[in-house]
């Protein structure tokens, strides 16, 4: 039994595109986790996206940022940012925001092949890319005040990239401890060659953390040769730290070398938040299909479950992370029940159902 007796509040936000068919997938699988382990989850429904700006003017009500600050964790949904009027009409991106207002500095984007499922790199991957993900070339939100991109001039536009000490220390930290709890490997990744100011301070920061953790091996690589290196053989990494741009753009690459987009999970966290957050977008050429892969969101769910299990020492916490880590393999082992991304035709809601059904008959 679980040994915290109050409920954890848990902010669902669907979001939009493929977001409510995934988030309700999800749910169900967090239902099941909920009655196999005796957890005690409530479950706290808010709108942002297209669904909230027309009902309340703005995709991200100031609401829903203050229910995000007082839950336990954050479940959210894709956003269709691109499609949000300027933030004067109430566009605001409820990724990028609630990343900055809960300080959600570490992205942490797990890319893991599956059973039965072949690597595109033709070896089983393992790997974990620590994405820095407050600051970086992200000029929406890697200001205090402003923004950090502008046009003086019509025909001039300038973007300012953020790297700091305290950014770069703090990342480089949690990729080290996170290895420490696997295969005792960290690769930096960088571009120090051409962006020798900023890089070369994030270089700095992460040697630094290198020297006290003698015990794990500590590599560098170029940001461009580590994408050719990634599909040349990525079973040859463990913890890749990075700055925030690169870290986007590699783990997605690394995520369908894995398999897919739509297995790739993510969370968001901070040393007091936790956002779970599937790596790809809203999908909305293929949403209210029914055709969505929600395997993401799932394992984002489950990396959230697992992080509250760690911070409160919460044994069935983290069992029931596990748990649906495996379902997720189990079910995506069989090639029957797999969604149309991974060749199958198993529907958004099934996939959920065949998962939360592997979740109850869990040990
Ligand atoms: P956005 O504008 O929100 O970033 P996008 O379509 O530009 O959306 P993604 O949502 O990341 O970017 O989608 C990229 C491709 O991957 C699309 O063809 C999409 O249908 C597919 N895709 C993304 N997520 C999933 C998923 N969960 N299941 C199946 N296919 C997916």
């Amino acid at each position: 039994m679980t040994t915290n007796t109050s409920r954890l509040r848990l902010l669902v936000l669907e979001g939009d595109g493929i977001g409510p068919e995934i988030m309700a997938a999800t749910l169900r699988v967090l239902q099941a986790a909920e009655r196999a382990f005796g957890l005690k989850l409530a479950f706290e429904p808010a709108q942002v996206g297209l669904a909230a700006l027309r009902a309340q003017g703005t995709t991200l009500p100031d609401q829903v940022v203050e229910m995000a600050k007082a839950a336990d964790g954050v479940v959210l949904g894709p956003v269709t940012t691109h499609e949000y009027p300027p933030r004067a009409q109430g566009g605001r991106n409820p990724s990028g925001e609630l990343r900055k207002t809960l300080d959600l500095y570490a992205n942490i984007r797990p890319a893991r092949s599956r059973a039965g499922f072949p690597p595109r790199c033709g070896k089983p991957i393992d790997l974990v890319i620590v994405r820095e993900n407050t600051e970086g070339f992200y000029a929406d939100r890697n200001m205090h005040l402003g923004l950090g991109e502008f046009m003086p001039t019509p025909d001039l536009a300038l973007s300012v990239r953020k790297i700091t000490r305290e950014g770069s220390t703090r990342i480089a930290e949690a990729a080290f401890r996170l290895a420490m709890q696997r295969r005792k490997k960290v690769t930096a990744v960088h571009k120090s060659n051409v962006l020798r100011v900023t890089d070369g301070l994030f270089l700095e920061c992460v040697r630094a953390v290198a020297a006290r953790y003698p015990d794990i091996t500590y590599e560098e690589r170029i940001v461009d040769a580590m994408a050719a290196l990634l599909v040349r053989d990525a079973s040859a990494f463990d913890v890749v730290v990075t700055t925030n741009m690169y870290g986007d753009i590699l783990s997605d690459e690394a995520s369908e070398i894995s398999g897919s987009l739509g297995l790739a999970a993510s969370l968001n966290a901070g040393s007091a938040h936790a956002v779970a957050q599937a790596q790809h977008g809203s999908a909305p050429d293929i949403a209210g299909k029914n055709i969505a892969n929600p395997a993401a969101l799932i394992g984002s769910a489950a990396m959230l479950l697992a992080w509250l299990g760690d911070r409160r020492k919460d044994n069935e916490l983290t069992r029931a992370a596990a748990a649906i880590e495996a379902a997720l393999d189990t079910a995506i082992a069989q090639p029957e029940w797999r969604t149309p991304d991974l060749g199958g035709s198993l529907g958004t809601d099934a996939f959920g159902e065949k998962v939360a059904a592997i979740l109850s008959t869990s040990p």
